[in-house]
């Protein structure tokens, strides 16, 4: 008879953002592209330029276009940081059925109405 103690794999279904943490490690620095990385996965969501949105970044304060953003898609979805103090500001996971997106880092996000 074989014995059933092995780990479970079921009921795990969170991309868990908690998994994401991409800190730099050992000096090796982390690649990042600037807010355009995010361009397309965002439109999809809000159909607006977010490139040209205006954000404070909850961590500092600073005020900042979009695209002057630090954007990491190395990491398990896609991380966005702040230029100014690299706290993060947005957190995009894609799965096949849905998007997962944390904008806690934000305190705001101002974005020019079309004319
Ligand atoms: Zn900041």
């Amino acid at each position: 008879m074989s014995g059933n103690n092995g780990p479970d794999s079921s009921g795990a279904k969170d991309p868990g953002f908690e998994d994401q943490d991409i800190a730099g490690i050992a000096g090796n620095a982390i690649a990042h592209l600037d807010g355009n990385a995010v361009a397309g996965p965002l439109w999809e969501l809000f159909r607006f330029d977010i490139v040209a949105a205006v954000g404070r970044c909850k961590h500092c304060g600073a005020v900042r276009v979009f695209g002057e953003t630090m954007v990491y898609v190395d990491a398990p979805g896609i991380v966005v940081r702040c230029a100014s103090c690299e706290g993060v500001l947005l957190r995009l996971v894609e799965t096949p059925t849905r998007y997962w997106l944390d904008v806690s880092g934000l305190s705001y996000l101002q974005i020019d109405r079309e004319g």
